[in-house]
């Protein structure tokens, strides 16, 4: 036994708390009409999640609240608790005892616990479902709701037998995995159309990395070409460099010398402006000779007629003096040689003592003689002093002549060198302006070089702050680069090359790269992300369409073994209810008859017309379901049309017990399902009850006496003045009573 009790408390007619305890696997419920026994089946549908206010004969929620009676007020809320007995775990909780409570108040607000703890409803009916137990109440049969399952039409047949065999936890899943492919499918179109809306960002930005990388790759070109040339060209600019310096250097070096040597040289032009004045010099000192010599030359004959005289003066002398010869041994006395010897012991000088001594011996010599000698002497003595003179004169003039000759001598020569040395200066300073000239040339040659190598160097400067630009620094790292010799055309080539990849890459317009990189990145994870999410939503689609197909195949094997396993029933229930005959369940797919809306009438009226082909083509597959084939023993008619009210009860309890047999609910209300019956068949149907019992916990509202003996526990329903419902545990003669 799995349901414990019932409390109804402010629902519907019941105003006050009633307590149903089920300590019985047949519970009867007794009470004289409109005294509220109906309120209690409704009170089960209500507690267990039902939401059709109408099959619990409603408008609103607040129609399931006590509404006040004769004396009684009317409550703010219904409650009702149902107690199950859990220790077989029928519902999947860990709880041996599980109540359900729900609360409806009066602004149409519900409220609803699972031992004691506000939940959702849908927490509720998943706990339910799983027990087989549900608020479609396949278990409850309301009053007048007997042959519910015989008026159906075959689609809710197939859904109430769905339900009774369990297949609606199936069901339930199902739909939950029809929302979840269909939450998938949603999932699925937006990803895609993300997909699609990102796609043609991405193969732009595809493109544009295409190119950032096409530029990467040109950078790198340009990276190695730059490095190569930039070391060619730093390399070739040094050597020009240095050939020019080792050119140049000498040349300056002869120009500053030549400009040296030409200012000598003009100094000495400039020098010879003097030379007049030095040829009148010449001339006045060639004149001064000239005096100088007649000079000589007169002094020279005066010298010689003074010679002549002088010789002719000597002559004269020796001649006399040979003379005198004579004289020389002539007798002196001695006094008087000494008187000249005392005499010279007197006197001071030679000179004195000579002049004595001579007049001595002249006083001694021929007296005439002597005088022409001496006469002759004297002139000779003059002209020995005249020629003294003219010689001392002729010294003098020699002296002159000598040192004017010499001073003559001099000038010339200084004329005749500076005559030399101006020539030599005009010739050197037409060799020195040929020889600039020429060197100027040269020079000019070299700073022609010079220029062009200015701005080569140049050039190289600026290429190598552009390489460094666009390459980077690498590309100015060229210094332990080695290189083999080339002709320097290919550097020309090798420019122009750099020049046709910078052109490329500017024109390329690839605009901040990493900006690029990262965005591409960006959206090709996003759309590797929305690619993964969209495998994963389908081979979740995947698995939901095979879970769904797996629940279709399980629900239509279940279904039709249940079917199967009903019909047993049904026929073993039908045949004691009617003492024998025949009662199935058939499983149909329902044939809908349309007409054929192009059919042209022209078309169906002439000769050609197949008849057949049109019927064909009108009917079209409906829906499965379930269709109820009777036969009563005895009778010809067949059909559900065919049975009376009783028979017709008959029929649907066969069926309703068969079905509850095949997979017994815990428990099953019937409100007055035995109403129809006469006393033969109450009998049979109070057996029934009692097999039912023993599968499934039974609730039974009725006034028929042959199903209240059949209960274990009695509960007799009052209606008093207030218009609020008592409930009494009574006993069987009781109940009796209380039902009549
Ligand atoms: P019968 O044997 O004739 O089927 P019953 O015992 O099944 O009768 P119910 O149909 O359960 O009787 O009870 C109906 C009674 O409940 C009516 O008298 C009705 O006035 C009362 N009732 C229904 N709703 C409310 C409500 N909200 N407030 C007060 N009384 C209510």
């Amino acid at each position: 036994m799995y349901l414990k009790s019932l409390e109804i408390s402010g629902f519907k007619s019941f105003a006050k708390k009633a307590t149903l305890n089920f300590t019985s696997p047949i519970s009867s419920i007794v009470g004289p009409n409109g005294s509220g026994k109906s309120n209690v089946a409704e009170a089960f549908r209500f507690v267990l999640g039902e939401q059709s206010i109408k099959s619990m004969r409603g408008k609103r929620g607040e129609d399931l609240i006590f509404n006040g009676g004769g004396e009684g007020a009317r409550v703010n809320r219904a409650g009702v608790k149902v107690i199950f007995d859990n220790r077989k775990r029928m519902l999947n909780v860990d709880f041996d005892e599980v109540t359900l409570e729900r609360v409806v108040h009066r602004d149409n607000s519900n409220e609803y616990f699972i031992n004691g703890s506000p939940v959702r409803l849908k927490d509720i009916v998943e706990l339910l479902a799983h027990a087989h137990i549900g608020a479609s109440g396949h278990h409850i049969i309301s009053q007048g709701e007997a042959d519910r399952i015989l008026n159906a039409n075959i689609r809710e047949r197939r859904e109430m037998i769905e339900d009774a065999l369990g297949l609606k936890i199936y069901q339930y899943k199902k739909l939950e995995s029809q929302r979840k492919l269909e939450k998938t499918e949603e999932n699925m179109k937006s990803v895609e159309s993300l997909r699609r809306e990102i796609a043609p960002h991405l193969k732009f930005l595809k493109k544009q990395v295409e190119k950032v990388e096409k530029v990467q790759e040109l950078r790198e070109e340009l990276r190695k070409l730059y490095k190569e040339y930039l070391k060619r060209e730093e390399t070739y600019l040094k050597l020009e460099r240095a050939k020019i310096e080792v050119e140049k250097v000498p040349l300056v070096e002869e120009l500053a010398r030549l400009d040296i040597e030409i200012a000598d040289a003009r100094k000495i032009l400039e020098g010879s402006k003097n030379r007049d004045a030095k040829s009148d010099e010449l001339i006045n000192l060639e004149s001064v000779l000239h005096k100088i010599r007649m000079e000589k030359d007169a002094v020279m004959r005066e010298a010689g007629k003074i010679d002549g005289e002088i010789y002719a003066g000597q002559r004269t002398i020796v001649k006399e003096k040979e003379k005198q010869t004579k004289d020389e041994f002539k007798t002196i006395y001695l006094k008087d040689v000494e008187e000249v010897v005392n005499r010279v012991s007197l006197l001071e000088s030679l000179a004195e003592i000579k002049q004595m001594l001579f007049g001595f011996i002249s006083s001694h010599k021929n007296k005439e003689d002597s005088a022409l000698i001496a006469e002759v002497e004297r002139e000779l003595a003059e002209l020995k002093n005249k020629k003294n003179e003219s010689e001392k004169t002729l010294k003098t003039l020699d002296e002159s002549e000598r040192s004017r000759t010499l001073e003559y001598n001099e000038l010339r020569q200084r004329i005749e060198r500076e005559k030399d040395s101006n020539r030599d200066a005009e010739k050197n300073v037409f060799r020195i302006i040929a020889r600039q000239n020429e060197v100027r040339g040269v020079l000019n040659g070299i700073k022609n070089i010079e220029s062009r190598l200015v701005i080569e160097e140049d050039s190289f400067k600026r290429e190598m702050q552009e390489a460094y630009v666009i390459v980077g620094r690498e590309a100015v790292d060229y210094a332990d680069l080695i290189l083999i010799e080339e002709d320097r055309i290919k550097q020309h080539d090798r420019i122009k090359l750099i020049e046709k990849i910078k052109i490329r890459i500017e024109d390329s317009g690839a605009g901040n790269n990493i900006d690029i990189l990262k965005e591409y990145k960006e959206v090709e994870d996003r759309d590797a992300f929305l690619e993964r999410e969209l495998v994963d939503l389908e081979s979740s689609r995947t698995n939901l369409n095979n879970m769904i197909a797996d629940l279709d195949a399980r629900i239509d094997i279940e279904f039709k073994e249940g079917i199967l396993k009903i019909n047993a029933q049904f026929q073993q229930y039908f045949s004691l209810m009617f003492g024998g005959g025949n009662a199935g369940l058939n499983v149909i797919r329902e044939k809908k008859r349309k007409k054929k809306a192009d059919t042209d009438l022209s078309s169906v009226l002439s000769d050609d017309a197949d008849i057949a082909d049109i019927a064909d083509a009108t009917e079209e597959e409906g829906e499965e379901g379930i269709e109820i084939n009777v036969s009563l023993p005895r009778k010809k008619v067949k059909g559900l049309m065919m049975l009376s009210g009783g028979e017709r009860a008959l029929t649907s309890i066969a069926l309703l017990f068969a079905i509850s047999q095949v997979n017994p609910p815990p428990f099953i209300i019937l409100d007055e399902t035995d109403a129809a019956l006469d006393e033969a068949n109450s009998r049979k149907y109070g057996d029934m009850i009692a097999n039912l019992s023993t599968y499934s916990q039974l609730i039974l509202i009725t006034h028929n006496r042959e199903t209240m003996s059949r209960a274990g526990v009695l509960y007799g329903v009052t209606m008093g003045g207030d218009g609020a419902s008592k409930l009494l545990s009574i006993q069987f003669e009781e109940a009796v009573q209380v039902a009549k």
